[in-house]
């Protein structure tokens, strides 16, 4: 059995800010990535991370209150509002850090941090370093993590890349570690642990048009859901307004922030058309602004009943080449346009999951000694619609506070626990991965995968409805149903991907269950969940998040107060 103080699932920006918090305490801590650390879907990250720093011109009297208020009226009133203001409170001493850590963000003519404009936000408050702000953000939290290798001043942060966390484990109420499976060599190994951390990130690719990368499963999420914490929030998908055309690669807000401009097949900018995007027209919500795509598409606004275009011609070469040189890069490759003389044909698609594990401000579970950070998480500071920049900035704010709670709390346990429960832990998923291998049946799974990703496509997108959700609700059940027939087309142990994504896809099927479920019960209209047989928002009812508990025969669902503060919830006009 393998020991570690701490150990942190996830090598993306939240799980790496958590476990150097954790090292800064003195905690003896691991990391646990199935990938390696910067190949997390953190590094691709694009447009940049909201903070009050006031450096642009139109920006100077930013506060963090004014922060605070634009991400609750753009959470469409549902995000925590303690867990907000804890958020835009820390955001600007989490940004000068990590630029004291060598983040190359781009910068203003006096040497400042620069700032662009993104959704939801009067002036700009988005720090960037040109359309690769993850990247930078990534590589540099990665250089902290490995500069203690050789160094004796501080402990070692170790790194597992390329394992698996199947199983968390839970013994009388307190998590005592994980069950992972290392993909190299295929052995199965109990990681026994004074505290874990959940960082797992998002479910983007339970649907087939994403922006997410490939390995955002949902896996890590329902590991912790299977081990009985609730999910929170799930029917709450961030659908991205422009991503490119049939790849739905990201182009990021920033385009948008930086003066780009939505046209339909006239050549209109449309969003003036619609009353909740006239205003505030390209850097309006992303909620509103894709439905409003949407919308234009299906009055025969778009090119081929599919698309519009986003327009940068006027900006320029120069700006072009300087602030955005990763879109015109993606453009070129991926689509043949050129941003400096063509249109980029775009389409909404998923990006972001507002919801994930419950967790408070401190990023405590219910479960003693577990925790969640980052996308994986829901704290809740996004509520119902995140705004552009809002996420990476929870990573790093998150991250640390999950670090240095788990720090105390591991700090005030006496000796090892759980050597019972995880040895039956381990046995229990040998014999689960035996019997995947020995499988006569005959169902493949990237088949599953694939009707499964055209089922979230198709019944649970932009628009929703009951019909729809219901019919989404019994084809996940058939799909779950042939999952018990699944055959892996290689049964050896070492590399073999094959069992890996069978694993994961069990994590999309249950996953996607408490997305639908949850969905299928909010009748109302609010942030990114739109119903159109309930298209308004309705306080009354429906002020409360949602709780996916996990089930051996499906979700059961619960509710739970939102926690107003001094916002009081308004209709949001912009
Ligand atoms: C294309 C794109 C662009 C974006 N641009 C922006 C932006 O400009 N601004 C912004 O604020 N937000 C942006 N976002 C959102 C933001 O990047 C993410 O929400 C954030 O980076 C998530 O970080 P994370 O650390 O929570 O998770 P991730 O970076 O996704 O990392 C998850 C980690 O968990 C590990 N993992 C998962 N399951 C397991 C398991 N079972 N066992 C072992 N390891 C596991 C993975 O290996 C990975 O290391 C963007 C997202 C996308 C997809």
């Amino acid at each position: 059995m393998i020991y570690h103080d701490a150990i942190v699932v996830g090598g993306g920006l939240a799980g790496l800010r958590a476990a150097i918090a954790l090292n800064q305490h003195n905690v003896k801590v691991a990391v646990i990535s199935k990938v390696h650390p910067i190949r997390s879907h953190s590094v691709a990250a694009q447009g940049g991370i909201n903070a009050p720093l006031g450096n642009h011109p139109r920006g100077i009297y930013d506060t963090w209150e004014k922060h605070a208020f634009d991400t609750v009226k753009g959470s469409d009133y549902l995000a925590d509002q303690d867990a907000v203001i804890r958020m835009t409170k820390e955001a600007a001493e989490r940004i000068y850090e990590m630029e004291h850590w060598g983040c190359p963000f781009s910068r203003t003519s006096e040497g400042k941090i620069a700032q662009r404009p993104f959704g939801g936000a009067g002036f700009p408050r988005t720090c960037y370093a040109a359309d690769k702000t993850g990247h930078a953000l990534l590589h540099t939290l990665y250089q902290q993590t490995i500069k203690f290798k050789q160094a004796a001043e501080r402990n070692e942060i170790v790194i597992y890349e390329e394992w698996l966390v199947t199983d968390l484990v839970i013994e009388d109420g307190v998590c005592v570690g994980v069950i992972v499976l290392d993909i190299i060599s295929g052995r199965l190994e109990a990681f026994q642990a004074g505290a874990v951390i959940f960082a797992t990130g998002g479910v983007g690719r339970i649907y087939g048009n994403s922006t997410n990368a490939l390995i955002n499963t949902g896996m890590g999420m329902a590991v912790s859901y299977w081990a009985g914490i609730p999910l929170k929030d799930m029917e709450f998908i961030q659908f991205h307004p422009t991503t490119l055309l049939g790849k739905n690669i990201l182009i990021t807000e920033g385009c948008r922030g930086e003066g780009g401009f939505l046209l339909n097949n006239k050549g209109e900018r449309f969003l003036a058309k619609y009353h909740d995007s006239k205003k505030d027209m390209e850097v309006a919500p992303r909620d509103i602004i894709s439905r409003n795509i949407m919308r234009e598409i299906m009055a025969d606004g778009g090119f081929h009943n599919s698309y519009v275009h986003l327009d940068l011609r006027h900006l320029g070469e120069e700006k072009i080449v300087q602030r955005l040189p990763g879109i015109r890069d993606i453009c070129l490759e991926f689509a043949g346009v050129d941003p400096v003389t063509d249109f980029i044909p775009i389409q909404p698609g998923q990006h972001y999951t507002m919801g994930g594990i419950d967790c408070n401000t401190e990023g405590e579970t219910a479960v003693k000694g577990f925790y969640a950070a980052g996308e994986a998480a829901c704290v809740s500071v996004h509520g119902a619609n995140r705004l552009g920049g809002n996420s990476l900035l929870d990573t790093i704010v998150f991250g640390a506070i999950a670090g240095g709670n788990a720090a105390k709390y591991v700090q005030g346990l006496e000796g090892k626990k759980g050597e019972g429960a995880l040895s039956d832990a381990l046995k229990c998923a040998e014999q689960k991965i035996g019997t995947l291998g020995k499988s006569g049946g005959n169902e493949i799974q990237a088949d599953i995968k694939v009707a499964l990703n055209k089922v979230m496509d198709t019944k649970v997108g932009i628009f929703r409805e009951a019909s729809h959700l219901k019919e989404a609700v019994n084809d996940i059940k058939i799909l779950q149903e042939r999952y018990e027939r699944i055959k892996l087309n290689y049964t050896g142990r070492r590399v073999n991907l094959s069992l890996v994504w069978a694993l994961e896809l069990k994590g999309s099927l249950d996953v996607a269950e408490a997305v639908v479920a949850g969905a299928l019960a909010r009748e109302e209209s609010r942030g990114s969940h739109f119903r159109t047989d309930f298209p308004k928002r309705d306080d009354m009812v429906w002020l409360k998040h949602t709780l996916a508990y996990f089930t051996p025969v499906g979700v059961r669902l619960d509710y739970k107060p939102v926690n107003i503060g001094p916002f009081e919830p308004k209709e949001r006009k912009y």
